[in-house]
């Protein structure tokens, strides 16, 4: 049918819509003239399949609805429907039943590997390795590009200082700078260069925005920032996004600055599509635009469509409000017909250069299916992804890497044989599936004896995406067992933290602690045996002062996907040395939050007067204020020494670029790798700047005993910055440029910028 429509219908068009080099825009244009109102809302209409669409008759009415509008082409997109068999049959309903035949797009939650696991976006962060990141998310869409999927809801770009906040295991952290490079390479990793191949699928940044800014970390809570704070540390890496060509744009659940992100005319149209020039279609967030009610933004359902297509969304996730309201709209004239046909230019868009009018079952390949997922080559990379997400936070006394032979190795902890948390959050295509538990990462090491008890459990429930976890705070009745193999023991490994469901969306938390018993275990551990490696699972920073003061070995494995268990062991074992590095800062304790290292001066001194008794000054005055581990702090089993920073000029004119340079050396016994990152402090301008910004970094590799001159150029791209009215400028005067480690960085050089 879809056939017979293509051809019936070009044979209508004029001579130069017929020929093949018809561009897409004149192609979308002939199909929208044919296209009836109803239809062309059907097409800004999305719906999700958690029900069942193959079945003859969808038994309940809501299902039964949604079977007919497919039908009859009042849908455009389907969410969370999958694999080849169930994509083809609701594609064909569409294909064959309605009118014109207009393929859906199929999106998904595609956030960290579709069935092959990569580690949490968090934690691929740490990497810092912009290239492995990218090719995570080209492995994840091919396999779910070959599951039937042509588009994923991912990468979440928001930033967040707010450990608090559950979804900051899907982000990249708390900066603009190290976030914008890797929205570009998750945005050029899913879609690839080239759309319309059969291993891409189209991209979505989101939340747009600034939902990552969520008050007290509580999800969903109203967002009240500046216009300094958006644009200078929210909206970079969605213009990053944007720049790389992103299909889409999803809007947040949130309000900001009182008003609902879906309707909000400033970002949507003014800021994303006029002043940006997004070319692709915003898609609300699920039931967002009907959400606008009960915030008490929209009078009605009616309302909510009428502010939220006029703001610029495109595409309604599964509220019914388009598709209901907006033919409506129109007959009364509330809503002008071209905002209409805007709306389904930029989706019909997507839909060609996916390249779904040639074939909408291309991405229905059930060999292909086969053969991509869970393949030995994906397996490799979410592997090699997994190992250098891994931060070494702590190593005293050489306890690692492990030795390889003759040692009694206890490993204790309710994750440390948990095959399934280890996958993380948001895997909705993998909800009970398993990766390589850390024991069975440890097995394969032979030489060493290996003991395993639990000592306790960490939930009480079956721990699902969508369940209200229940944690064991009472039962310590595995203690006992636990203790006695770490008294026996050479090597201690204790794997504590959070549960893979226990971050995420909706997933908020007051205390950033080990949770149940996790830390009394430890303390007890220590107690008996000294000589503890404590490996940390987690969705967020936690803060872990304890564990920080007292373990002298601390590994941050977050939650690394299908592979954790052997990045893991090889990292412990010492076959491959980690390099990552906090994309987040760790607090001390919740009090502390927000605490982030591109913050501000108060007018006060940064430090009390040496030897004065004196309050007056920006502090708490009952903890260490310092965090516990900075924004871009982790170890290596190696060493690395830093020299030689250089400025090549004193002054530059404010359109040269900079040159800076360093020597790095690395020191100890190991070859390694280290993230050399660049600061930057503009001392005085017309609006107060950070203490420090990043704005370079590069992964370098060494061999032990080497040294390498690191070159880096600053424009004024990275000098720059928006004002209070959200202009970017660039203003001469003095900057400081610190060259290190970490975000504490302590060499330092300066330079003038002339205008
Ligand atoms: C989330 C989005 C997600 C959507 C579809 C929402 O609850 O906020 O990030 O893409 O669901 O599953």
């Amino acid at each position: 049918f879809l056939n017979s429509f293509r051809f019936a219908n070009t044979s209508n068009l004029s001579e130069m819509q017929r020929s093949q080099t018809d561009s897409i825009d004149v192609k979308v244009d002939s199909i929208l003239k044919i296209m009836t109102l109803e239809e062309k809302v059907g097409q800004m209409n999305q719906y999700n399949g958690f029900w069942d669409v193959t079945g003859p008759s969808p038994k309940d009415g809501n299902a039964a609805k949604k079977y007919e509008d497919i039908k009859s082409g009042r849908v455009g997109s389907m969410l969370t429907v999958r694999g080849v068999d169930q994509v083809r049959e609701v594609q064909k309903l569409v294909v064959e039943e309605s009118r014109l035949g207009i393929p859906l797009l199929i999106g998904f939650d595609v956030i960290h590997g579709y069935k092959t696991l990569s580690p949490i976006p968090l934690a691929e962060a740490a990497s810092w390795d912009i290239e492995a990141i990218k090719k995570s998310a080209a492995v994840a869409a091919s396999e779910a590009a070959a599951s039937g999927i042509n588009w994923t809801f991912a990468p979440m770009v928001d930033i967040s200082r707010d450990p608090r906040w559950g979804r900051v295991m899907e982000g990249a952290g708390e900066d603009p700078y190290l976030g914008s490079k890797i929205a570009r390479a998750r945005v050029e990793g899913f879609q690839g260069k080239n759309l319309d191949a059969v291993n891409t699928i189209a991209a979505t940044a989101k939340h747009f925005a600034a939902y990552g800014f969520a008050e007290a970390g509580k999800e969903y809570n109203k967002v009240d920032i500046g216009t300094v704070t958006l644009h200078n540390m929210v909206l970079p890496p969605f213009k990053a996004a944007n720049q790389a060509g992103v299909s889409t744009f999803m809007t947040g659940f949130n309000e900001l600055n009182g008003i609902p992100v879906t309707g909000s005319e400033y970002l949507l149209r003014d800021l994303l599509k006029n002043k940006w020039g997004f070319q692709g279609f915003v898609i609300s967030d699920w039931a967002s635009i009907e959400e606008m009610v009960t915030h008490g933004y929209a009078r009605d359902k009616a309302d909510a469509a009428n502010k939220a297509v006029k703001a610029g969304v495109d595409m309604d996730m599964e509220s019914s409000s388009f598709v209901d309201e907006l033919i409506g709209l129109i007959q009364t004239g509330a809503v002008r017909e071209e905002l209409i046909d805007d709306a389904v230019r930029r989706i019909l868009k997507v839909k060609f250069l996916l390249g779904l009018f040639d074939d909408p079952y291309k991405y229905c390949d059930a060999e292909r299916e086969l053969q991509t997922i869970g393949s030995e080559e994906n397996r490799k990379a979410v592997l090699d992804m997994a190992k250098k997400s891994i931060v070494l936070l702590k190593n005293e006394n050489n306890l690692l890497p492990l030795k390889k032979n003759g040692q009694k190795i206890a490993v204790i902890g309710p994750l440390a044989d948990d095959s399934n948390s280890v996958l993380g959050s948001w895997r909705i295509a993998s909800e009970d599936s398993s990766g390589v538990s850390i024991v069975e990462g440890l097995k394969q090491y032979t030489g060493n004896e290996l003991i395993f008890k639990k000592g306790a459990d960490l939930i009480t429930n079956k721990p699902t995406f969508i369940n209200e976890l229940e944690f064991n705070t009472t039962d310590k009745r595995g203690f006992e067992e636990a203790l006695s193999a770490a008294k026996a023991a050479d090597v201690v490994i204790m794997v504590l933290g959070e549960h893979g469901f226990q971050s995420g969306e909706g997933r908020s938390r007051t205390q950033l602690d080990l949770p149940g018993v996790q830390q009394e275990l430890m303390e007890e551990v220590f107690k008996v045996n000294k000589n503890c490696v404590l490996v940390l699972n987690n969705g967020r920073p936690l803060a872990i002062e304890w564990a920080a003061e007292h373990i002298p070995s601390i590994v941050e494995a977050w939650h690394l996907g299908t592979e954790t268990g052997n990045a893991v062991a090889q990292v412990l074992y010492g076959d491959y040395n980690p390099s990552g590095k906090l994309p987040m800062t760790f607090p001390r304790n919740v009090g502390q939050i927000p605490i982030y290292y591109n913050h501000k001066n108060t007018g006060r001194p940064v430090d009390p007067q040496p030897g004065a008794n004196m309050v007056f000054w920006s502090h708490y005055s009952d903890i260490e204020n310092a965090p516990l581990f900075p924004f871009g702090y982790g170890l290596s089993y190696t060493s690395f020494n830093y020299s030689n920073l250089n400025v090549e000029k004193e002054s530059y004119a404010v359109n040269e670029e900079v040159q800076i340079s360093v020597e790095l050396s690395n020191t100890g016994d190991y070859d390694g790798k280290e993230v050399v990152q660049l600061y930057i402090r503009d001392l005085f301008a017309k609006i107060v700047r950070p203490v420090r910004e990043l704005k370079g970094f590069q992964l370098v590799e060494l061999k032990k005993g080497e040294s390498k001159i690191i070159k880096f150029s600053l424009t004024s791209e990275e000098l720059g910055f928006y004002d209070q009215d959200g202009n970017f400028t660039v203003e001469s005067g003095e900057f400081e440029i610190f060259v290190g480690t970490d975000s504490n960085a302590s060499l330092k050089t300066h330079f003038l910028l002339k205008e």
